[in-house]
């Protein structure tokens, strides 16, 4: 049996934290293909060691001193190093990463150490082998992953080794620069690793148990999720829940192999399965609520609108040419309202609107901002009667007025749009009459 695993930089932030990963491995033989992070934050007023090295390379970049700066870091890879009791030292690494940064080294690069000397300790410390991720994950050059190459290259290497350790969030392109994947990208790393060795799960170790219904800033200590599937997960990352690299689905979710979210704080805790498909009925008729503020909604009247072919089509090209993307468009007889991110629509409102009014002539267009959607998400809704009237009521009873309500055809959610000074008190209330009331 194999396993990936990924540990996240809160895991990894202290050589206390490296112990705890180290039992974590120890005690499943399957457990056998590590992905460690950088260091992150040991505690909330801490810096990560990916943003310390962001600072090297703008300090380089800018031509400034950045030798102090390298020197904290090298100062917490060393408290890690001696806490672990472990001989090695990264001296010489230090010396090459201050020398290619001086000679004006990529900024991808600069960030790539964090994880690449977090590996090298990891690998020491296991007895694995240490597999440079520059090798194995090949990078297009526009930026983009070549994933069928890193496949091939990275089954290859790693079929070869009963264990290894392959630091996350880089690779490289076919010239041999290091580029990076977007902030958080360790999880994509693991995701490519499971894939290349088949594993049976992808364990990815952070410091919460796996994902909560709602969000703990708004719910008082909500309940956790046991099991989600892909297509629910993506709405709910969509609307704000992130736990997750969102592209870390992609690769293994094409081999049907799940991923486990674990806490390294809490390891006796399951945390969250995300699953391609499950028979396996969420606790409480909805999987999870999640939802987002900032959005404006414009309301567009047109008598007859409903039988004008194409009507939809112009009143989507006037956001398109101002590159603005909509958000939801629900629609009754004579009216249509687009709702798009607030902060995106702002600035350009004005031209918006004239090019409504110039493609497709309506009679009226209204703006109505602050406003916030929130998503409620669950497959168990599709077989469930009576869920949308539970959630209306539920509502009602807590004085929130309906703005726009939109139900995808896949039944797995319902996006509900309500005024943002009541988005707070529509999510407790949600969550009140299917977790609280089940409870
Ligand atoms: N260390 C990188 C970051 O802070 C990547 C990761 O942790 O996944 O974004």
């Amino acid at each position: 049996m194999r396993k990936a695993v990924k540990f996240g930089g809160s895991s990894l932030a202290s050589a206390e934290q490296f112990v705890k990963v180290g039992n974590i491995i120890k005690s499943d033989d399957s457990r056998r293909y590590v992905i460690p992070s950088a260091p992150g934050k040991r505690s909330s007023d801490d810096e990560k060691v990916t943003d310390m090295l962001y600072d090297c390379y703008e300090k380089a970049a800018n031509g400034k001193k950045f030798d102090a700066r390298l020197k904290q870091i090298k100062l917490r890879y060393k408290e890690i190093i001696q806490g672990l009791g472990l001989s090695m030292s990264l001296d010489s690494d230090f010396e090459e990463i201050g020398a290619n940064l001086s000679k004006g080294a990529g900024r991808d690069y600069a960030a790539s150490r964090g994880e690449y000397l977090n590996g090298k300790i990891m690998a020491e410390y296991l007895g694995f082998t240490f597999v440079d991720a520059a090798e194995v994950i090949v990078f297009n050059e526009d930026g983009t992953l070549d994933d069928i190459e890193t496949n091939k290259k990275m089954s290859a290497r790693l079929n070869a080794l009963e264990h290894a350790v392959i630091p996350g969030f880089y690779g490289a392109d076919r010239n041999g620069n290091v580029v990076t994947f977007s902030r958080g990208g360790s999880d994509i790393t693991g995701s490519l690793v499971a894939k290349a060795i088949h594993a049976e799960v992808y364990e990815n170790w952070t410091d919460v148990s796996g994902f909560l219904v709602a969000d703990p800033r708004i719910v008082n200590k909500p309940e956790g999720i046991e099991t989600i599937t892909y297509r629910e997960l993506r709405e709910l990352a969509y609307m704000g829940a992130t736990v997750l690299h969102e592209d870390a689905i992609f690769p293994v979710r094409k081999e049907g192999i799940p991923i486990n979210i674990r806490n390294t704080n809490k390891p006796d805790d399951k945390g969250t399965w995300i699953v391609e498909s499950t028979c396996q009925k969420s606790k409480y008729t909805i999987t999870g609520i999640a939802g987002k503020r900032g959005f404006c909604s414009i309301n567009i009247e047109k008598d007859m609108m409903n039988s004008e072919i194409g009507f939809g089509r112009k009143v989507l090209q006037a956001f398109e040419e101002q590159d603005i993307s909509f958000e939801h468009m629900p629609s009754g007889i004579d009216t249509l309202t687009v709702f798009v991110h607030q902060d995106e629509f702002m600035d350009k409102e004005q031209k918006v609107v004239s090019a409504i009014h110039r493609l497709a002539k309506p009679d009226s267009i209204e703006i109505e901002s602050d406003l916030a959607l929130l998503a409620v998400v669950g497959r168990g809704m599709r077989a469930t009667r009576g869920t949308a009237g539970r959630i209306f009521s539920a509502l009602a009873h807590a004085n929130v007025n309906v703005k726009m309500i939109d139900q995808g055809s896949s039944e797995l959610n319902i996006i509900i749009g309500v005024s943002d000074c009541d988005f707070d008190r529509a999510i407790r209330a949600v969550y009140d009459i299917f977790v609280t009331a089940a409870l």
